[in-house]
C-alpha cells in the first residue's frame, strides 16, 4: 500500500444522487472548484487522515461559500470529528449522519474505528467492545467521550 496521503477528492453516484468522496490530509492542496453550487451536497468522509490548519482555513470558506446548500456528513472519521469539535464554522450548517468513533485495546495497544449511524438514533457508542486482535482485552474509547460526541451537542 502506498503511503500516499494527498488530498483527493472523487465523486461517485449512488442511488441517483452525488456523492462526494474527499480523503488523505486535508491541507493546502485541497480543492473543491469541481463541486456543484446548484444541489445538496453529501461529503463521504472516511478517507481523511489529517487535517491542518491550512485545509481547516480551506474547509471553512468552502462552508461558508456553500451555505445555502443543505450539506450532510457522513462516515467521518476521527480526524474530522476531533475538527468539528475544535472549530464549530467546520461544521456550518452541515448535518453529521454517521461517524467513526476511535477505540484502543488498553491490553494489546491495537487501535480500532466503530461506525456509528447517528440518524438511527445510535448517540452512545459502546463504551467496550471485544479486542479483535488479542481476543483477550477489551477496546474502550480512546479519548474522552462526552468531548468527542460534543459537536452533536
Ligand atoms: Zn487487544
Amino acid at each position: 500500500m502506498l503511503l500516499d496521503n494527498k488530498f483527493n477528492l472523487k465523486k461517485k453516484f449512488e442511488d441517483g444522487r452525488e456523492v462526494i468522496y474527499i480523503s488523505g490530509n486535508l491541507d493546502e492542496d485541497a480543492r473543491f472548484d469541481e463541486v456543484r453550487k446548484d444541489q445538496p451536497l453529501v461529503f463521504d468522509m472516511r478517507g481523511i487522515v489529517g487535517v491542518n490548519s491550512c485545509g481547516v482555513r480551506n474547509w471553512v470558506n468552502f462552508m461558508r461559500d456553500h451555505k445555502n446548500q443543505p450539506i450532510t456528513f457522513r462516515h467521518c472519521s476521527p480526524a474530522i470529528v476531533h475538527q468539528m469539535n475544535m472549530v464549530p464554522s467546520f461544521k456550518g450548517h452541515a448535518q453529521v449522519f454517521s461517524i467513526y468513533v476511535p477505540y484502543a485495546c488498553s491490553h494489546c495497544d491495537a487501535e480500532d474505528r466503530v461506525f456509528l449511524d447517528l440518524v438511527k438514533g445510535a448517540r452512545e457508542a459502546p463504551t467496550k467492545v471485544p479486542c479483535k486482535n488479542c481476543k483477550v482485552g477489551k477496546m474502550e474509547i480512546d479519548g474522552d467521550e462526552q468531548q468527542y460526541f460534543a459537536f452533536a451537542a
